[in-house]
């Protein structure tokens, strides 16, 4: 368990490790390269590299925590990986139901196999579940989670890879939007973070603006830091409100 640098989150709990690529988001995928820095690193866990792997021994993590903090769980895998066994899922939706003064951020790519394990589970109230939705081909994941129980519903549209054209934003509350960084980033235009910001603020939803990323608003390759997290000079970093 960790503190971190992702901006709208306070710290990481990986109950499990590894994963395998599932959507064009996936290229570049930060938590690959991590995870075999880790594994030339000799860290623990990480004996296999990127490969699945549930660890047990973390469950117990959140339960040591007294301090109200809010986790993105899995920033190294995906919660409903094809190999993750449900039975496993449901001790850690049972860790999460026993540590209330706890917030959970759960994100996935995975929507089908998020539905099965819904259809028979109610999703605890701390819980905030959201799809990564990086392009117009993978808009129909916003359906799936719109339907499930989750009393927060967010959109990580991260990065960015597509106009998304008009986006149903109905009991979806916090729209997350990012620009690519790294070797082999692919560019975000203006417009599409525009089009969402707008559709967002049409719709009441909560907009967060994390970063161009690798390449500016105005379409040049600089470093991360110096692209910023401005939007037309503007920082838009708004949460739902749990
Ligand atoms: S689903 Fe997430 S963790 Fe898994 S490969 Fe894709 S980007 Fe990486």
């Amino acid at each position: 368990m960790k503190t971190t640098k992702i901006e709208w989150t306070e710290a990481t709990w990986n109950p499990s490790i590894g994963c395998s690529k599932v959507s064009a988001g996936c290229k570049n995928c930060y938590a690959e390269v991590m995870a075999k820095r880790l594994q030339a690193m000799g860290a623990a866990g990480y004996e296999d590299g990127f490969k699945f792997k549930v660890l047990a021994d973390r469950l117990i993590q959140p339960l040591c925590v007294k301090r109200a903090t809010k986790f993105f769980v899995n920033s190294m895998s995906d919660l409903f990986h094809e190999k993750m066994p449900f039975e496993f899922l449901d001790e850690i939706f049972e860790v999460i139901e026993k540590t209330p003064q706890h917030q959970y951020q759960i994100l996935t790519k995975r929507e089908k196999i998020l539905a099965d394990y819904c259809q028979t589970r109610k999703i605890p109230k701390n819980v905030w579940l959201g799809v990564t939705v990086e392009n117009v081909n993978v808009k129909h994941r916003i359906n799936t989670l719109r339907n499930t129980d989750a009393q927060i519903k967010f959109l990580s549209i991260e990065p960015l890879l597509s106009g998304m054209g008009k986006l149903d934003l109905q009991n979806i509350h916090w729209v997350i939007v990012g620009g690519e960084s790294g070797v082999g980033a692919r560019p975000m235009n203006k417009q599409w973070a525009l089009d969402i910001q707008k559709q967002c603020a049409e719709q009441d939803v909560a907009f967060f603006f994390k970063q161009w990323g690798t390449w500016g608003e105005d379409g040049i390759k600089r470093s991360k830091k110096e692209n910023g997290k401005r939007i037309n000079g503007k920082i838009y970093q708004e949460m739902p409100v749990p």
